[in-house]
């Protein structure tokens, strides 16, 4: 298929991973960003084709991975109200929260749909008017426009019965946060390839400039992914940290103008709280003014309770870069797919879930 098994090539891949060894001198310490890209780099042995100076990191780029404990309580709260059904991408179904998971909320009888977007939520509000239709909107720039798009047609429809529990997140903010705490050395980053085919590479610039930092953005094939290593590596030696498109079949350097405009028609811009790394100023959305009706956190008294956090997970430290999933106590013993205790275990994009998947651990 045009333009998926050209950059499934493998003997293409293992010229790549030849030139990049030839070309690396220096060491590298690379973050992919993007749980798509963590997904695609242990699935495809990446790491192994790599010569020993270049490293890779896994980063916070799994949306329900990075989803605060905080607000899947107030999720699992909106459910439990009278009348309310709660609409939302399967990843969350297993999520733990601090005391149950949605899972467990619609076994006890909460009703609580699977939705594969946006418009399903919405025409679930349509088909059932004498319920409150809550879309639990977790994401990054990549969702945020089709929810901003289902808000502005909910108003131009002037249905009542349709909120959103806004929990999207900015990327560029997150990733700010990581540089700026300084518990991992960076020399370069694989910047994530949907989110940059909205965003553009504009918010890329000053991690370059300021943080002497490499990036490339990346598709999420292998021979994608190598080429941005490539690229990557080839900056680092020469000393000239820069922002590249390597995805230039996805990615261009403005964006998706369009779906920026609806977005700033629909969102303001506010703090959010990550997973691990707490709140980060600037890198969450919520509903403008005029578009307030449709907030579920206006239109509902939510009350979560107190917050806990899972003994043991360091779903936190996986996310920062500081361990891998290996280093967890709780890696593939107590944790498994079947029986998750953390996000990361959970969502298909997770660190720990694309490690226990195709990581070598089982034969250690
Ligand atoms: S293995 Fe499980 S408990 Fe450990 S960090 Fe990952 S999700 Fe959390």
């Amino acid at each position: 298929m045009r333009f998926i098994d050209e950059f499934r090539d493998a003997g293409l891949a293992r010229k790549l991973a030849h030139r990049i060894a030839a070309v690396s001198t220096k060491q590298a310490r690379l973050m992919e960003f993007c749980g798509g890209h963590t997904v695609a780099i242990m699935k495809n042995g990446i790491r192994q084709l790599l010569p020993p100076t270049v490293q890779m990191l896994s980063g916070p780029g799994c949306p329900v991975c990075v989803t605060a404990n905080s607000d899947i309580d107030k999720v699992l709260a909106l459910a439990r109200l009278p009348d309310v059904t709660i609409t939302t991408f399967g990843d969350m179904l297993k999520v733990p929260g601090s005391y149950s998971s949605l899972q467990r909320a619609r076994a006890d009888g909460c009703d609580i749909r699977i939705v594969y977007s946006t418009q399903d939520a919405l025409q679930i509000a349509r088909e059932n008017p004498a319920k409150s239709v809550v879309f639990i909107g977790i994401g990054f720039e990549t969702t945020a426009p089709t929810v901003a798009a289902a808000v502005m047609q909910a108003d131009a429809e002037k249905i009542k019965n349709f909120y959103i529990l806004c929990l999207l997140k900015l990327t560029p903010p997150a990733m700010k946060a990581l540089l700026d705490l300084g518990e991992v050395k960076l020399d370069g980053i694989i910047c994530p390839g949907h989110v940059s085919a909205i965003i553009g590479t504009h918010p890329y610039q000053s991690y370059a400039r300021d943080y002497r930092v490499a990036c490339v953005v990346s598709g999420f094939e292998p021979v994608d992914i190598l080429q941005a290593v490539e690229m990557l590596v080839q900056q680092i030696e020469a000393g000239k940290p820069d922002v590249e498109i390597a995805y230039t079949r996805g990615v261009k350097p403005e964006g998706n103008i369009k779906a920026l405009e609806m977005m700033q028609k629909a969102f303001d811009i506010r703090g959010a709280t990550w997973r691990g790394i707490g709140t980060i100023p600037s890198s969450g959305y919520r509903l403008k003014q005029k578009y307030s009706r449709f907030d579920a956190e206006t239109a509902f008294v939510i009350d979560p309770g107190p917050v806990r956090e899972h003994q043991g997970c360091c779903c936190g430290e996986v996310l920062r870069g500081v361990k891998t999933p290996a280093d967890c106590k709780l890696f593939a013993k107590v944790c498994v797919p079947e029986n998750p205790v953390g996000p990361c275990m959970v969502s298909s994009e997770g660190s720990c879930a694309a490690y226990y998947q195709y990581g070598d651990f089982h034969e250690r």
